[in-house]
């Protein structure tokens, strides 16, 4: 199989060779005036950041990584050890640590069949008096269902918690994912919509004086350079890749344009040959950082795919509440978790990356419709 012909999962030497000179000189920047820490590099990502999001320049706190960033996210909306969180099993795995790490309990409920996005009449049939916070996941970058989850939230007191990792500038209603509940988490991991070189992450915090804490917290509690207010950690985004996304965050409305006109394109063919796909809510705008379709045959068209050259995956394989990691972590499961629990038999991701070329879509297309067998 010749490399021209090979079809990766994502292609990030792609956006590489596209931002090369500019990237290559702002790194250089930063080395140069040995900028590592903290300082107004990572300050103006922030800013910008916040800015495409339309929160308050101080809401925008950098950290580390994704995982970091929805801990903190609960940490700001007051999440304390012992209250419960609800939240859908069907995420990548980091949702759940965010939620254990705060000392919290993790409550799985199941997902909708339509958009695999947390299923809100699930979340009313799971709260107790407990419950302190609901933590929608917008799996894919597709939005979850925020009017409802508001609603919610604002009947029974409790904190509304996004996990942003995959939804970089998706919106409900018109609104950016992010700026909807009291606090969220963004991952910045290479892969994602917006990626760093290397880990980092974001967590944006609504109320004034939580986000100040926030910021405190991941530098040490610090009130001083020698002087601590609080217990904090060192969860600190690092200031080169602070530089990293302030040259990538221009193009991360034609990136996600590109991959919206993608996920047309695959919806189109592989609706017409009756395979079920991802249907987003009328509110909302889906930003495709995979690409997901049901199939019958699984491994036989991952097998076939893979002779051809084109990479796929299942994201995610493993349901969190039946992860070996769950046995003895303290959680609850509310409620069938018959949607989650099915769909892992037959979810397959298909290549989406903005510079996936329409040849390539069609051969992915082609390749698929010739093994595939839907599941209806
Ligand atoms: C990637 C991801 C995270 C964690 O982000 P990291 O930067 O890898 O720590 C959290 N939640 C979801 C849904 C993710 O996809």
């Amino acid at each position: 199989m010749s490399n021209i012909d090979a079809i990766p999962f994502v292609d990030l030497k792609a956006q590489y060779a596209s931002l090369k000179d500019e990237m290559d000189r702002e790194i250089a920047t930063v080395i140069t005036n040995t900028d590592f820490i903290k300082g107004p590099t990572l300050a103006a990502f922030e800013a910008a950041f916040a800015e495409r999001l339309g929160v308050a320049a101080g809401a925008v706190i950098g950290c580390a990584n994704g995982t970091a960033s929805v801990t903190l996210a609960l940490r700001g909306a007051g999440v304390k050890p012992g209250d419960e969180v609800i939240l859908p099993s069907h995420t990548f795995f980091a949702t759940v640590e965010s939620v254990v790490n705060v000392g919290a309990v993790p409550v799985f409920v199941d997902i909708r069949a339509s958009d695999y996005t947390l299923d809100p009449e699930a979340v009313e049939a799971a709260l107790t008096e407990k419950t302190s916070a609901i933590l929608p996941v917008h799996i894919y970058g597709t939005p979850c269902d925020m009017g409802k989850l508001q609603a919610i939230c604002a009947s029974h007191d409790l904190a509304l918690i996004e996990d942003c990792a995959q939804a970089h500038l998706a919106q409900w209603d018109g609104q950016t994912v992010s700026t909807i509940g009291d606090a969220a988490g963004f991952s910045f991991y290479p892969g994602k919509n917006l990626g760093a070189y290397g880990d980092a992450g974001a967590t944006i915090v609504r109320d004034k004086n939580a986000a100040e804490n926030i910021r405190r917290y991941v530098d040490h509690g610090r009130t001083g350079k020698y002087e601590s207010a609080m217990i904090g950690d060192n969860l600190r985004m690092d200031t080169l890749q602070a530089k990293v996304l302030s040259v990538k965050l221009p193009h991360l409305p034609n990136w996600t344009q590109a991959r919206r006109d993608i996920a047309a394109r695959y919806d189109t063919r592989l609706q017409a040959a009756g395979f079920k796909v991802i249907t987003p809510d009328a509110k909302a705008k889906a930003v495709y950082h995979l690409y997901i379709v049901e199939v019958a045959n699984r491994d036989e068209v991952q097998a076939a795919l893979k002779a051809q050259g084109i990479a796929t995956g299942v994201h995610y394989p493993i349901p969190c509440h039946q992860q070996p990691a769950m046995k003895t972590a303290e959680h609850r499961v509310s409620g069938s978790l018959a949607v989650t629990e099915q769909i892992v038999e037959n979810i397959l991701s298909l290549p989406v990356f903005p510079e996936l070329t329409e040849a390539q879509q069609d051969r992915v297309i082609s390749c698929f419709l010739e093994v595939a067998k839907p599941t209806a």
